[in-house]
């Protein structure tokens, strides 16, 4: 069957490489214009410690809306960025709105909520990312270590040792490293030392399983992998009481899920947080 790509969403599994790869050129100029367009948006998932039920920090995860208002996902359109090369520069914009968004809450009185940022591979091979992090950082005069960056095992696949190197560097400097998506990567647990980490995120598909089979013994492990290595421990996904409550019992240091909020524009974050603050 015949489709026209360059205004569709998604490609097919059936459609052959050439359209494949018409539509991800397609998607790619449209995201470039759209990005120039300023229309990209950095929304902001609130982060609950578990003790205090406060929110202490955030996760910031692009938005990039269409002209009738739905969201292409991220999962689509961070690969098509990265491909491109675009993720640069997006990824430079995705720091300052962070900054910025700190400086806001400042300004409301509020100074201790971290923002995380996912961090693609790409951005690491860019010689020139840490110099431009720290004076993004410098310039807005945040708090260093307000800011976290989010990387996957994912990104020690090709030069590990240089991508440490770098890590330590933004360590030097106050900012903060987060393991994303712990458990689902391809290594081995030997970087796990290596890494300059100071929070562990367990993979919201471990959250899940955890009311079935051996999931909350998952669960544990990770946890107490983590609590071993002195790391705060994050558990994504969390969308149920239930899970709150296994992960609570377990020790688990902060939850982010659809139970507490979805990831939310900057307006709305504020309110959800001057809320929780009270
Ligand atoms: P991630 O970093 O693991 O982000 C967590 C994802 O889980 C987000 O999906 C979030 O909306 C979703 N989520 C949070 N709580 C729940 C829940 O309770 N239930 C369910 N079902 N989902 C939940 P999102 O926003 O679609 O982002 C997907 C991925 O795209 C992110 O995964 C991250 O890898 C990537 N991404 C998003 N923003 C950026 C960015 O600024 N830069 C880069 N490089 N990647 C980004
Ligand atoms: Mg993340
Ligand atoms: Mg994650
Ligand atoms: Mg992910």
């Amino acid at each position: 069957h015949a489709k026209k790509h360059n205004t569709q969403k998604y490609a097919y599994f059936d459609d052959t490489l050439e359209q494949k790869m018409a539509w991800r050129l397609g998607m790619a100029q449209q995201l470039r214009a759209d990005f120039k367009a300023q229309k990209l948006q950095l929304w902001f998932q609130p982060q609950i410690d578990l003790q205090t039920t406060k929110v202490v920090g955030c996760e910031g995860l692009l938005r990039w809306p269409t002209e009738n208002g739905n969201m292409i996902s991220p999962d689509i359109f961070i690969p098509i960025a990265e491909h491109s090369g675009l993720i640069i520069e997006i990824g430079d914009w995705v720091i300052e709105q962070a900054c910025r968004e700190i400086k806001q809450l400042e300004n409301l009185g509020i100074t201790k909520i971290k923002i995380s940022v996912n961090v693609s591979i790409a951005q690491f091979r860019d010689p020139t990312f840490s110099k431009k992090l720290v004076h993004t950082i410098e310039s807005f005069n945040v708090n260093p270590e307000l800011i976290e960056l989010e990387i996957t095992e994912s990104i020690l696949m090709n030069n590990p040792n240089a991508v440490i190197n770098v890590l330590n560097q933004l360590k030097a400097h106050g900012i903060q490293i987060a393991l994303d998506d712990f458990g689902t990567g391809f290594s081995s647990l030997s970087y796990l030392n290596k890494l300059p980490l100071s929070r562990m995120k367990i993979d919201r598909s471990f959250v899940q399983d955890m009311d079935s089979g051996n999931g909350k013994t998952i669960v544990q492990t990770i946890l107490s992998l983590g609590q071993k290595l002195t790391l705060k421990t994050i558990a994504e996904g969390v969308e149920t009481e239930t899970q709150a409550q296994y992960l609570t019992e377990l020790g688990c240091d902060i939850i982010q899920g659809y139970l507490y909020s979805k990831p939310l524009p900057p307006e709305d974050f504020k309110l959800f947080i001057e809320q929780s603050l009270k």
